[in-house]
């Protein structure tokens, strides 16, 4: 589980009305971007600072949702749906997407506790991502880290890079 993620709060599903459990990801805090399935929901989070300089092309969208051009860099989710730019968070038990307005009532409720001037972004976009809880895995969340799809690692030759050599040459 990637750090930082520890904070759960309770959410509503406007479809449903089922309670489910979710945490806010800051990507600043993470240096990560981001991307919901179109699928199930689960956000995939790309560490930028780690990765973003052997992938091309470049992007300027950092802290945020990625650009449509990296969607292909990314594998297929575990329930054969797409990261996609453009997707959003689904609920767990009736699978609807989740409305950014609707979240705002309770995600700044739950979030205001240390800042109460804070304002929920209300989209699915901006800097903040989030993750909802497995409803039958307590403390798991849909949410997976840099799922890419990896294509400079596919050897022209058959000598291939290590890792570490093709991010010193992209420097
Ligand atoms: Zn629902
Ligand atoms: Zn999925």
């Amino acid at each position: 589980m990637m750090g930082g993620m520890h904070n759960l709060h309770a959410g509503e599903c406007e479809h449903c009305l089922r309670k489910y459990k979710y945490s806010l990801w800051h990507s600043g805090f993470g240096e990560s971007s981001y991307a919901y399935c179109d699928t199930c929901g689960t956000v995939a989070v790309c560490s930028y600072k780690r990765f973003f300089p052997a992938m091309q092309p470049p992007t300027s969208a950092h802290f945020q949702v990625i650009e449509q051009e990296w969607e292909h860099l990314l594998a297929p989710c575990a329930c054969g749906g797409a990261f996609r730019s453009n997707a959003a968070p689904r609920c767990v038990f009736c699978r609807h997407e989740l409305s950014a307005d609707y979240a705002t009532g309770h995600i700044e409720r739950n979030s205001r506790s240390t800042n109460r001037q804070w304002r929920w972004q209300r989209n699915w976009s901006g800097l903040y991502c989030i993750a909802l809880e497995e409803p039958n895995q307590p403390g798991t969340l849909r949410m997976v880290s840099n799922p890419f799809a990896r294509p400079w690692e596919t050897p022209k030759k058959k000598s291939l890079m290590r890792w570490t050599e093709i991010f010193s040459f992209s420097r």
